[in-house]
């Protein structure tokens, strides 16, 4: 591989960092390294799924490449996601190798987003690798209720899976979808088990990828009436503390945690945005509420230097939207993006 061609797009070789026509700088990448998982969360996939034929998948190589040019171009924060990004064969590789842009100071963080059924088996690996702080999914604490939401998971072995994170030292915040029915009322109970253990809480509106084989008008709880709802119990006062994305966070006076609040829907979290999304195809998103896309595979394969790569990603990143165009209601029942979140990732 002509690795001197790559040096040539180096910030500190005087590559110019990726900044949309708005003027916002690109600097956090999430990479979908798998659209495929071990649960079926019922917001997110039908049980019956059909993915991507394993050939049309980026190697490992090729994902690292592609990460690659996007730190050389000022991507600080890079988030491994999928689909189930854990159990993505020898996924520990494409770890190993990114961790060595935090050995250098070109990226600031290396993290994933996970459902946690796998932790057990890697928390130690990925703290080894630079690993400091994940996402772990989990909307209920109740084992019925787990197996009705995931489908196919198993509570006790995510439980597992946060106590050896824990273990290894990993910084975990708990991320939960807030679902009409399903676990509103769960929702304080929660937020005092993540804080009894030192995690961050951050709850997550519904939101309109794909077609799941629900309605959606059915699933979303805006979070505006959680937050009300959780101030007749608490105490809950804002506070500016952000991790780089579009959570606004409160304090919790009786708990003393953090709650973070995802909302898409009831909120336009679009004027900051600094991150695009990338599949386990190559697909670049620009913005996760709109369909436009570029094929970066093509490029990536068609030749060993970075030329043509980075070519098509700076004409992409010039394609940014202003933002998405996100709408749930009774009037609008199709998904307003087609694609499921285990595509471009949560
Ligand atoms: N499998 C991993 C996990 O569950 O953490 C990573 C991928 S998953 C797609 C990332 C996040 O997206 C999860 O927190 C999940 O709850 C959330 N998610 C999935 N579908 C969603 C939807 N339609 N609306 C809002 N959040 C969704
Ligand atoms: Fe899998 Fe995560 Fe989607 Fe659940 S939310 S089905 S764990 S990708």
């Amino acid at each position: 591989m002509d690795t001197d061609n790559r040096r040539s797009f180096d910030l500190s070789s005087g590559a110019k960092p990726l900044v949309d026509p708005f003027g916002r700088a690109i600097t956090y990448l999430r990479v979908s390294v798998t659209d495929r998982c071990d649960f079926r969360c019922v917001y997110c996939m039908s049980e019956q799924m059909s993915f991507l034929p394993k050939q049309d998948l980026l190697t490992l190589e090729e994902l690292d490449r592609l990460c690659s040019a996007f730190i050389a171009r000022g991507t600080r924060k890079l988030r491994l996601t999928g689909g189930e990004p854990l159990v993505r064969r020898d996924i520990m590789t494409l770890f190993r190798s990114l961790s060595h842009h935090l050995d250098t100071g070109a990226l600031d963080e290396l993290t994933l987003t996970t459902n946690g059924s796998q932790l057990a088996k890697y928390a130690k690996e990925l703290a080894g690798f630079g690993v400091k702080r994940i996402n772990v999914s989990l909307d209920t604490l109740d084992p019925v209720k787990f197996k009705a939401l995931t489908r196919w998971g198993d509570l006790a072995k995510v439980l597992e899976g946060i106590d050896a994170a824990q273990d290894a030292g990993l910084h975990v915040k708990i991320n939960a979808v807030a679902l009409k029915g399903d676990n509103e009322d769960e929702i304080p109970t929660l937020m005092e088990w993540a804080h009894g253990r030192g995690m961050d809480l951050s709850l997550i509106e519904v939101m309109p990828l794909g077609d799941v084989g629900s309605e959606r008008v059915d699933q979303y709880l805006p979070l505006s009436l959680v937050r009300a709802r959780l101030a007749e119990k608490f105490t809950l006062e804002d506070i500016p503390f952000r991790t780089g994305g579009p959570a606004r966070y409160v304090s919790v006076k009786e708990t003393g945690g953090r709650l973070g609040f995802i909302t898409p829907l009831t909120h336009n979290f679009c004027e900051g945005c600094n991150r695009v999304r990338i599949t386990c195809t190559g697909t670049l998103y620009m913005c996760l509420g709109q369909e436009d896309a570029a094929d970066l595979r093509t490029p990536l394969r068609a030749s060993e230097s970075d030329d043509l790569l980075q070519t098509a990603i700076e004409h992409a990143i010039a394609r940014k939207p202003k933002g998405h165009d996100f709408v749930i209601d009774r009037r609008t029942q199709q998904p307003a993006v087609s694609r499921h979140m285990s595509m471009t990732g949560g």
